[in-house]
C-alpha cells in the first residue's frame, strides 16, 4: 500500500527538523548495505519510516532496538515530544527494473554501473525514510564502492580514498530526488560561475560524450546564465553534474545538483539537428528544476503537475530562444502537442491541476505524469505567459520562489504572487485553464461578403495570432488577436485563407472554413514558416477519416522540407492511424502507400561511393577496442538537412516496404564500407524490417548482435527474433516476456515491439486472450513493469470481437496503471 494524502499529512504535522545521514555499500554483487541514522524532532505519537523489503535490518531508536517490521514500514511507535534518533542497518537486493539500487553490467566491457534513480515512492527501496514531498531534509552520503570508480551524488565529493567516497551534505531536498550513481565513468569536468559541473557516460560511450562535450558544455553554461538572470534566486545548490545513466526509467530526472540523463540522448552514429534540439530542451527543462521543483517543491503529488509543466515550457523555449535551437517548438507542435489533445479527448483525462483530495495516496500521483502534465501544462502555461507578458509572470515567479525557498508551496501559493504581479485576474483565468479538463474550438466561418470570421465554442480566454495567406498560400499578414465570446471579424483579409492559432500559441481545437482546409490540403508542404506547417499538419491529421489521412500524407510528405515535420507525420501516421484506426483489411495498402511516398527520397540513400563522408568509418576504432563500423571520423558534424530528411524518409520506409532486396542492400553496403552509413538504429530498424519479412534468420539475426556488442544490439536482436513471421519465433518471443522471471523491463519491451507485428496480425492476434489475462500478473511486479506490461498491448487493428474481449477484461480488478492505459487504448481507437 502506498502512502496516503491523509497518513502524509498527519506525520507532517508531527514530524520537523528531518536529517539523513546515509552509508552505502556496494562492493557486493550479491546485494548491498544500507546505513542510515535519521534524526527528527516529534510533538509525540506514533508515526513510520519506510523501507521496502529489506532482505534484514537492525534498527534503533534513540540507542534501544525496536523490531516492528512489516516488509514495507518500520513503526515508531509511542514517541515521547522532542528531538529523537533511529538508526537502521539493513541489507536490500539490488533491482534491474530501475526501481530500487539498480545494477547493470555493459556487455561492451563487462563493466558494473550502480544507481539509484529515484522518484516517487522509490527512495524507500534505497534507505529509510520519511517517503514524502513535504519533509524535506539535508542528506549527507558515504559510499563505499572500487576504489577504481567515479561516485556522483546530489552534494559535492569531499572525499575520495581507498574506495570511500563522502559526500558534502545537501540543503533541505525532498527524499525522493536524492541521486547516486555509481561506476567506471567517463568523465568531462570543469566549473563556471565558481560552480563546479561535470558531464558523465559509461566508459564505453567515452568517444561519443567526447565527440558532443563542446555542445553539451555550451548549452549547460547557456542555460545557467540565462536562469541565473531570469531568476532573483541564486543557483540553489554546490555543484551541477548531469550523467547519462544505463536503463533510466524517464527521459532525465532533476536530481538536485545531479541530473540524470537517459543514454539515448548519447547516441552512437550521426547526432541529427532533431537529437540536438530534443537533448538541449531535455538540458534547459531539468536545469528549470533546479528553482521550480527543487528549491521550491511540491507539498503532495497533485501539484507535480505544476513543477512539469513549468519545466516542460522552459525547456522547449529556453532551447529555442536562448540557446539557439530554432526548430524546438516546432518540434513541440508537431510531435508533442497532438499527444496532449488526444489525452484531452479521453475518458482519463484531467484538469492540468487535479483537486487535492483527486489524489489520495502516492500510487495515484504516479499518474500525473501524463501528456496532460507535460504537454498541455507547456501550452497552457505558454499561453498564460502570452496573456500575462513576460516580465509579470517572471515577477509572479520570482516572488514565489524568494517567499518559500527550500521549502514547499502549493498553486494557490504561486497564483497569490502571479495575482500580486499582474493586473489581470489570474484567479479566474487559472478556474477555466487550469481547473476544468478539456479544450475548447477555435472555428473560421465566412460571412455573406467572405471575410473571415473567428470564433471560440468554449469557455477560455485566448490570445494569439491570425495569418493571412493568398488562395495560393503566399503570406499576406499577421494579427494577434484576444478571443472570447465575440466573433473576431477579418474584413481586411476577405476572400483569403486564414490560419488561427497559426504559431501554436493557444491550446485548442481549429477547425478551418472548407475554402482554408482545401488551400491546406492542396498545399501544406509549400507554406514557408516551419512552425506555421507544424500547426497544420497537426490540425489536419488530428481525427481525419483514414481515407482522407493517408491521402494528404501520400501527396504532401514527398514535398515537406522538414526532417522534424516527415519524421512526425510518419509516426503519427504509422502509430496511430495504421495501428489504431484502421481496419485490418485496410492495413496492407495503406502501409504500401505510405512506403511509396517515402521511396523516391530514401532511395537516395544509394549504395553509391560518397567521397564527402570522408576515409571509410573502418579506420576509426573505439577507444575501448571495439570497432564500431558505423562511426565516421568526423561524426560531430551533422548531416547535411537534405540528408537528415532523407534518414527520416528511409526509416518510416524501413518501417513499411516489403522489399527486403532493397532492405538488404543498405545493410550490404553499410557493412562493406561502400559509403552508405545506417546508423545503428537505422540498422537496427532495418534489420528488424527483414526478420519481419521473413528474409532474415536467427543465425543472420545473432551475427547482427555480436557486431554491434552493446546493449542496444541485444534488444534490436531481442526484437528482430520476435519480429520473425513463423509460429515458433512468436511463441518463443511469448514464453520470455511472460514466463522468465528475470527478463528485464527493456527487454520485455524490445520483446513487445517485435512480436506485435502490424504485418503479421493473423498469426499474433490469436494472443490476445492470453494477453489479457497475464498482464495483470506481469504487472504486479512493480510499476515499471506495469508500464511496459499496459503498453505491450496489441499494436494492431483489432475487431470489433476482440475490442469486447478487451472491455470485458475491463471489468476484472486491475492495477491502476493498467487500467488506465487499457481504457486510453480503447479511446484513441474510436
Ligand atoms: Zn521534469
Amino acid at each position: 500500500m502506498s502512502l496516503t494524502l491523509t497518513e502524509a499529512r498527519a506525520r507532517a504535522a508531527m514530524i520537523s527538523e528531518v536529517s539523513y545521514d546515509l552509508d552505502l555499500d556496494v562492493t557486493s554483487t550479491e546485494g548491498f548495505r544500507s546505513r542510515v541514522t535519521v534524526r527528527f524532532r516529534t510533538t509525540g505519537g506514533d508515526t513510520f519510516l519506510e523501507l521496502h523489503r529489506a532482505v534484514s535490518l537492525d534498527v534503533t531508536l534513540d540507542g534501544a532496538p525496536i523490531t516492528t517490521y512489516d516488509g514495507r514500514r518500520i513503526a515508531l511507535d509511542g514517541l515521547a515530544p522532542g528531538a529523537h534518533e533511529v538508526v537502521v542497518d539493513a541489507r536490500l537486493a539490488y533491482v534491474t527494473d530501475g526501481e530500487g539500487l539498480h545494477t547493470f553490467v555493459d556487455p561492451v566491457d563487462e563493466e558494473r554501473y550502480v544507481g539509484g534513480y529515484l522518484g516517487l515512492d522509490i527512495t524507500q527501496r534505497l534507505f529509510a525514510c520519511f517517503d514524502q514531498l513535504d519533509l524535506k531534509a539535508p542528506i549527507t552520503l558515504a559510499v563505499t564502492a572500487d576504489p577504481t570508480w567515479t561516485v556522483l551524488s546530489n552534494g559535492l565529493p569531499i572525499y575520495g580514498a581507498d574506495g570511500r567516497f563522502e559526500f558534502a551534505t545537501t540543503p533541505p531536498i525532498p527524499c525522493d530526488l536524492f541521486v547516486v550513481a555509481a561506476g567506471p565513468f567517463h568523465s568531462v569536468a570543469w566549473a563556471h560561475r565558481g560552480v563546479p559541473m561535470g558531464w558523465h557516460a559509461r566508459r564505453s560511450l567515452t568517444a561519443e560524450l567526447e565527440r558532443d562535450a563542446a555542445e553539451l558544455k555550451r548549452v549547460t553554461e547557456v542555460c545557467f546564465d540565462h536562469y541565473a538572470e531570469i531568476f532573483t534566486e541564486p543557483f540553489p545548490f554546490d555543484s551541477y553534474d548531469q550523467v547519462f545513466v544505463p536503463e533510466l526509467n524517464w527521459g532525465a530526472m532533476e536530481n538536485p545538483g545531479c541530473v540524470t540523463v537517459n543514454e539515448f540522448m548519447l547516441p552512437r552514429g550521426r547526432v541529427t539537428d532533431d537529437d540536438r534540439r530534443r537533448r538541449a530542451m531535455v538540458i534547459a527543462h531539468e536545469m528549470s528544476h533546479m528553482w521550480f521543483a527543487d528549491l521550491v517543491s511540491p507539498v503532495w503529488w497533485e501539484d507535480a503537475w505544476l513543477n512539469e509543466s513549468f519545466a516542460d515550457f522552459m525547456g522547449f523555449d529556453v532551447a529555442e530562444s536562448v540557446a539557439g535551437y530554432a526548430g524546438t517548438r516546432v518540434s513541440f507542435e508537431a510531435a508533442f502537442k497532438p499527444g496532449a489533445y488526444r489525452a484531452d479527448r479521453r475518458r482519463s483525462t484531467h484538469p492540468v491541476a487535479p483537486a487535492t483530495d483527486d489524489v489520495p495516496d502516492a500510487a495515484t500521483g504516479a499518474t500525473i505524469f501524463d501528456d496532460i502534465s507535460y504537454a498541455k501544462g507547456n501550452a497552457v502555461l505558454r499561453q498564460l505567459v502570452t496573456w500575462l507578458g513576460r516580465d509579470d509572470f517572471l515577477a509572479g515567479v520570482n516572488a514565489h520562489l524568494t517567499r518559500h525557498r527550500f521549502g514547499n508551496a502549493t498553486l494557490e501559493d504561486l497564483l497569490s504572487a502571479l495575482h500580486a504581479a499582474s493586473p489581470r485576474d489570474v484567479r479566474g483565468w487559472a478556474e477555466l485553464w487550469l481547473r476544468r479538463s478539456g479544450h475548447d474550438t477555435i472555428r473560421v466561418t465566412r460571412d455573406d461578403r467572405d471575410v473571415p470570421v473567428v470564433t471560440r465554442d468554449g469557455v477560455r480566454p485566448h490570445r494569439f495570432t491570425v495569418s493571412a495567406y493568398t488562395p495560393d498560400l503566399k503570406p499576406v499578414g499577421d494579427r494577434l488577436i484576444d478571443l472570447a465570446g465575440d466573433p473576431v471579424p477579418f474584413p481586411e483579409w476577405a476572400g483569403l485563407i486564414v490560419v488561427p492559432n497559426a504559431y501554436g500559441e493557444t491550446f485548442a481545437r481549429i477547425e478551418l472554413d472548407p475554402a482554408s482546409a482545401a488551400a491546406v490540403a492542396n498545399g501544406l508542404a509549400t507554406l514557408p514558416d516551419p512552425l506555421v506547417r507544424a500547426v497544420l499538419w497537426a490540425t489536419v491529421l488530428d481525427r481525419a477519416p483514414a481515407a482522407a489521412h493517408l491521402n494528404l500524407l501520400t501527396r504532401q510528405l514527398p514535398h515537406e522540407p522538414s526532417p522534424t515535420l516527415v519524421s512526425a507525420a510518419l509516426d503519427r501516421t504509422l502509430d496511430d492511424l495504421v495501428r489504431r484506426r484502421l481496419t485490418p483489411a485496410e492495413v496492407p495498402a495503406a502501409l504500401e502507400a505510405i512506403a511509396a511516398a517515402c521511396l523516391p527520397e530514401a532511395a537516395g540513400l544509394s549504395p553509391a561511393p560518397d567521397p564527402s563522408r570522408g576515409p571509410g568509418p573502418s579506420q576509426v576504432s573505439d577507444p575501448s577496442g571495439v570497432p564500431d563500423p558505423s562511426r565516421a571520423p568526423d561524426p560531430s558534424r551533422s548531416p547535411a538537412p537534405d540528408d537528415q530528411r532523407a534518414i527520416a524518409l528511409a526509416r518510416g520506409l524501413a518501417r513499411t516496404t516489403t522489399d527486403a532486396d532493397r532492405l538488404r542492400r543498405w545493410l550490404d553496403a553499410d557493412s562493406t564500407d561502400h559509403g552508405l552509413r545506417l546508423d545503428p538504429d537505422l540498422r537496427w530498424l532495418t534489420i528488424r524490417r527483414l526478420a519481419e519479412l521473413g528474409a532474415l534468420d536467427a543465425a543472420g539475426i545473432e551475427a547482427e548482435r555480436r557486431r554491434d556488442g552493446t546493449n542496444i544490439g541485444e534488444l534490436g536482436a531481442a526484437a528482430a527474433l520476435a519480429a520473425r513471421p513463423d509460429p515458433e519465433a512468436k511463441a518463443a518471443a511469448w514464453a520470455e516476456m511472460t514466463s522468465d522471471p528475470t527478463v528485464s523491463v527493456r527487454r520485455f519491451r524490445a520483446l513487445a515491439t517485435g512480436f506485435w507485428s502490424v504485418s503479421q496480425r493473423d498469426l499474433v492476434a490469436p494472443y490476445l486472450p492470453a494477453y489479457l489475462e497475464i498482464a495483470p500478473t506481469l504487472a504486479a511486479r512493480g510499476s515499471a513493469f506495469a508500464a511496459a506490461a499496459g503498453r505491450a498491448f496489441p499494436a494492431l487493428p483489432l475487431t470489433a470481437d476482440e475490442l469486447a474481449q478487451v472491455r470485458a477484461s475491463l471489468t476484472a480488478d486491475l492495477p491502476p496503471v493498467l487500467r488506465r492505459l487499457w481504457e486510453d487504448e480503447l479511446d484513441d481507437r474510436t
